[in-house]
């Protein structure tokens, strides 16, 4: 059967961890942000935790270091500086890299004919700053993001509506296929109806990721998706 019959038509890849790692240039461009604002270099690692959607851990952080709510016009200077900040914290990350396989993955797959996407915590700027180094946006034409809802099951529901518009028909959840690296990939996946699978190539194993319940678990993406996901 071709690609063009196959029941998955639209990939969504986690970002931090499943293509990339930016060496903490996410968590520095934070620090420097709260130091540059308000004098305190914020630790963001201290206050949230990884499932976290960008404006979330922004929100957290403010409330944990300065004792309060962000007033609505300090949140918004907050984003700004913070992206402003991970621009250059991206650039100058030593250990920032894409993870094995990653490349010849997406070139292979947009080259098959599937649709690809993201599906991220990260506001959508964010996601592209972090992508950019690697000349890896080319690939993704929709996606979801922490800009789009703090719940992830929302935000996957929002990239398959997304990925409809692009195609002009509507898919439904089975067309559609979430590639991340953690637990709360899978959980949100699953929420919104999705299947997932789980790539240990970075915090998790095969063993958390498949109690998770990933459907299909890889030990890095360089081995390919496994077929069966794909059609
Ligand atoms: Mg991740």
């Amino acid at each position: 059967m071709s690609a063009s019959h196959n029941r998955r038509l639209a990939l969504l890849f986690d970002i931090d961890g499943t293509l990339i790692t930016t060496g903490g240039a996410g968590a520095r461009s934070w620090r420097l942000a709260f130091d540059k604002l308000y004098g305190i270099p914020a630790d963001i690692g201290e206050f949230t935790d990884t499932g976290m959607t960008d404006p979330d851990v922004g929100r957290k952080t403010f409330e944990a270091v300065l004792g309060r709510k962000p007033e609505r016009h300090e949140f918004a200077r907050l984003l700004e500086r913070r992206l402003h900040y991970l621009r250059q914290t991206v650039e100058e990350a030593e250990h920032y890299r894409v993870l094995p396989g990653v490349e010849d993955l997406l070139t292979g797959l947009v080259n098959q004919g599937y649709l690809v996407g993201l599906i991220t915590g990260n506001v959508e700027t964010a996601a592209h700053i972090k992508l950019h180094r690697a000349n890896l946006n080319r690939f993704f034409s929709f996606g979801g993001y922490g800009s789009d809802s703090n719940d992830r099951a929302e935000v996957t529901r929002i990239a398959l509506r997304r990925a409809s518009l692009v195609y002009g028909e509507d898919l439904d959840e089975d067309c559609c296929l979430v590639i991340g690296d953690t637990p709360h990939d899978v959980a949100g996946a699953h929420a919104a109806g999705v299947a997932c699978v789980g790539v240990a190539s970075h915090k998790f194993n095969s063993a958390q990721l498949a109690e998770a319940q990933a459907d299909w678990v890889i030990e890095s993406l360089e081995q390919g998706l496994p077929k069966e996901a794909l059609e």
